[in-house]
């Protein structure tokens, strides 16, 4: 596998990921599909998938462009061969989730104690106030920039480890753009509840509709440990 196997490879990766939340929103907004599954009643306003694209077609170049860019100079970080033992991926794939999450925390966090930061990056967010599942995108460029750090941040602890996998690369990065879609669906979770410690759509569609609290994407821990889970 060279470099160029790589890059095409990632790029599916999210594309597939970015394809399914399209149709998704689209299920979600046109159809009565999932019409009874959803968390808020309110109605969403006509034109609003039109309207969320240009942002979300910025976003999905950058980090596109990002990751090309950044895998063609860095795509030697990876071990390209089949791990050794079974649980090798899994545990790469918690540990870069458990940092990501960790900074997602602390930069969202941010987001809001900052009145500046809120009103002229987060804001564009909170305009989704019972989202739809592509609205996971639909955020300021400099947000969505930096929400990829922890993901860098994940992947740089587990090289002081262990050789990171690619795999646990692609994976975590497919489950990742499914989560973030599935908190933003607006539709109960169905499997979210089963997983210890794992966060909901129910959690983040309530941070939508509250605009505070219920910080963490992924993971229960840090909205318990800071005291700022909310529940209604
Ligand atoms: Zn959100
Ligand atoms: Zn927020």
């Amino acid at each position: 596998m060279n470099t160029y196997n790589i890059i095409i490879i990632t790029l599916l990766v999210f594309i597939i990921g970015n394809i399914i939340a399209f149709i998704y929103s689209w299920l979600v907004l046109y159809t009565d599909m999932f019409k009874k599954y959803r968390i808020q009643e309110k109605k969403y306003k006509p034109g609003i998938f039109l309207q969320r694209l240009p942002l979300i077609a910025l976003n999905i170049f950058l980090i596109l462009a990002l990751t090309t860019v950044s895998l063609y100079y860095f795509s030697g970080f990876f071990n390209l061969n089949t791990p050794s033992a079974w649980w090798i991926i899994p545990a790469q794939i918690l540990i870069i989730a458990f940092v990501d999450d960790i900074w997602f925390y602390a930069a969202h966090w941010l987001l809001h104690a900052n009145k500046f930061l809120l009103r002229n990056i987060h804001s564009i967010h909170h305009r989704a106030v019972h989202p739809h599942p592509l609205e996971y995108m639909y955020e300021h460029p400099l947000e969505w920039m930096a929400g990829s750090i922890g993901v860098v941040l994940g992947l740089f602890i587990v090289s002081l480890l262990m050789p990171v996998s690619i795999y646990a690369f692609w994976a975590y990065g497919f489950l990742r753009n499914i989560h973030e879609m599935n908190i933003h669906s607006g539709i109960h979770s169905f499997i979210n509840p089963y997983i210890p410690f794992l966060k909901n759509s129910e959690d983040h569609d309530l941070h939508h509709s509250r605009v505070k609290g219920n910080y963490s994407s992924m993971f229960t821990i840090w909205d318990r440990v800071f005291e700022t889970t909310i529940t209604k």
